[in-house]
């Protein structure tokens, strides 16, 4: 218990010095419209705070839908009978080529535990990183699952800025529900064996498949604490031939009070709002609720897949970046340029030492 109000941890909370484990569950827990707007609002005001009116665009490039894992919750899993892709090298680079003219400050290079990408300790991806690295020039985010604690350093050698892995969740019990026949320590030693190689890391955490309130504010503080640069939020999707695909689809609400709790345990980090749960539609609220990474950007036309809604905007160009650049118009902010991207990974990297 503690003897804050409402609007005293706000207030702290504005000062962006962070906010403890226990006022995170105060605000994670409100529900009058009331006090969910200065939430909100305190988020947003933090964010701007630290990093303006700029926000960072990411590019996703999900280069493999194979995957020899079994995840409850993943349309991709294993056993679900689907058609699948694994793109070659050369259109890999051409997509994130085009990425790049269009702006983006980054390239998200994610795949499923796909097998022959992992062969011969990750031979053929790290090919690929490299080949991005010289000669499409942009900074990579590689999201391959979990690779062993000697594969970092090839990845970082290989040129990648950045390893996702998400944990979904903290509680190890629910882990084991969702994450079947898969190690908690192995996924969380991804996070520290990242750092501890010079990467920039990203955890992320999913709302709404059982956890308890006190679970999100675990994760909040675990993934912050860990010292992840990136931490996010997502709602998670009920998806065809799963075992949870007739589970109630959440609202979003829950996830955006867990960016904005985010945001104001952790100031300085990067927050994506994706475009993976809602689409378009969802940026706004995400944005409000203090995000400032737009996250799951993927060209029109390209055969290409979102992770939790594989369809939603993306051949309507909707989660095309001209698309996006526009709605960000309307809403005072701009994108970043690459040079203060770039100079956004320099601070992170001295941070991280
Ligand atoms: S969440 Fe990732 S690791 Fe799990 S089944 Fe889906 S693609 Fe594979």
């Amino acid at each position: 218990m503690i003897d804050l109000s409402i609007t005293d941890i706000i207030d702290k909370a504005k000062m962006c010095r962070g906010i403890s484990s226990d006022e995170a569950a105060e605000l994670l827990s409100v529900s009058n419209q009331k006090d969910r707007s200065e939430l909100i609002s305190a988020a947003g005001s933090v964010r701007d705070k630290v990093f303006g009116n700029k926000v960072f665009i990411y590019g996703f490039v999900y280069f493999s839908t194979y995957c020899r894992n079994n995840c409850a919750f993943c349309y991709y899993r294993r056993t679900n009978d689907l058609s699948r892709y694994r793109k070659t090298e050369d259109e890999v680079l051409a997509l994130s080529a085009s990425l790049k003219d269009a702006g983006i400050n980054l390239v998200d290079l994610t795949m499923g535990e796909d097998p022959v990408m992992c062969a011969g300790g990750y031979r053929e991806l790290l090919g690929m990183v490299r080949r991005v690295r010289d000669e499409v020039g942009i900074p990579i985010m590689v999201s391959p699952g979990a690779v062993p604690e000697e594969s970092f350093s090839a990845f970082r050698d290989a040129g990648a800025d950045w390893f996702a892995c998400y944990q979904e969740t903290y509680n190890r019990d629910l882990f084991s529900k969702l994450r079947l026949e898969q190690d908690f320590d192995n996924r969380l030693n991804q996070k520290i064996w990242a750092k501890r190689a010079g990467l920039l890391t990203e955890d992320g955490m999913m709302v709404g498949l059982g956890e308890t309130l006190r679970d999100r504010v675990d994760a909040i503080t675990k993934m912050g604490s860990l010292g992840c640069e990136q931490i996010r939020a997502m709602t998670f999707v009920p998806q065809n031939g799963t075992p949870m695909e007739g589970m109630k689809p959440a609202e979003s609400d829950d996830e955006l009070r867990s960016i904005a709790v985010m945001r104001l345990m952790f100031p300085d980090r990067l927050i994506p709002a994706s475009l993976d749960v809602e689409g378009t539609a969802g940026l706004k609220t995400r944005l409000d609720a203090g995000a400032n990474v737009i996250t799951s950007i993927v060209p029109p036309h390209m055969d290409l897949a979102g992770v939790a809604q594989h369809e939603l905007d993306i051949d309507n160009g909707h989660r095309s970046v001209a698309h996006v650049l526009q709605m960000l118009d309307g809403m005072g902010k701009r994108v970043a340029t690459n040079t203060e991207y770039a100079s956004l990974l320099k601070d992170l990297r001295a941070w991280n030492r």
